[in-house]
This record gives structure tokens, sequence and C-alpha cells, in this order.
């Protein structure tokens, strides 16, 4: 199997059995925000709990690309802390915008969307679920007294 058909399994596994799917009922962050351009659209929901990531999940639908993205971020996310949840959307979208980020190490199973740089309108759907991430947690700060 070559390492593109391997990376198309990753994306194809977590488009057919998205991880955790389903709404959170004390959610911090409750968010939705769509991709006209393709139809996607997401919900997010996330709980933070002493400055971590207790709880994230999402609803959704779309084409594989932002399902299977927001699928991964959300196994990603899960018990970061703030500050590394933040570092690692922004490394992820300085990959997808074609630069090489020096933590790339860190993204793990998520360079299996990287071939989508390719096709630049796919990219906004690989940065849907990231996009929305960033901006709940810019005004879940904003409400807390803490420095965006
Ligand atoms: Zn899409």
């Amino acid at each position: 199997m070559s390492l593109e058909e391997l990376y198309k399994e990753v994306i194809l596994d977590h488009y057919r059995s998205p991880r955790n799917k389903g709404t959170l009922n004390e959610a911090d962050i409750e968010l939705h925000r769509d991709n006209p351009l393709c139809g996607d659209e997401i919900d997010l929901y996330v709980d933070i709990k002493d400055g971590k990531i207790a709880g994230v999940s999402f609803d959704g639908k779309g084409c594989s690309i932002s399902q299977a993205s927001i699928s991964m971020m959300t196994e990603k996310l899960m018990g970061m802390s703030q500050e590394d949840a933040e570092g690692l959307a922004n490394t992820f979208k300085a990959m997808m915008q074609g630069e090489d980020p020096q933590d790339e190490d860190s993204l793990g199973d998520l360079v299996a969307l990287k071939g989508v740089q390719k096709y630049p309108v796919r990219i906004k759907c690989a940065l849907l679920g990231w996009n929305t991430f960033l901006e709940g947690l810019k005004s879940y700060r904003e409400k807390h007294g803490e420095p965006a």
C-alpha cells in the first residue's frame, strides 16, 4: 500500500466511523460554522476544566475531508491544555497552508490530510473544524477575562 493510499484509508476511516460525534451537555464552547463553498456544516462542543480540554465532540455533515479532519481533531484535543491545543491548531493550519512547521511531528495522523493542500478549494474543508475551535477558544477566553 502506498503512503497516499494509507492516508486515504485514514481519512475514510474517520469519515465512516467519526470519533466523538454527538453533543455535549455542558459545553463551554458551542459553535456552528459552515463552509458554503462545499456544503460542509459542523457544530463543535468543547468542555474546558482547569485550563484543559475535558471534553470535545461535534456534529456535522459534509465532505469526507471536513468530517474526517474534525473527527481527528477531537481525538487529538482531548485532554490537552488550552495552550497546547491552540499550538496544535496553528501547526495544522501552517501545514495546510503549505508551510513547513517545525513541530510537524506533533501532528501524528493528521499528516494524512497534508495531500489536501494540492486542492486549494478543499483546504477550507480541512480547516473548518480547526478554525471553529480557534474562534471558540478566543471568545471563551474573552468571556473569562483571559488574554486572547
Ligand atoms: Zn468540504
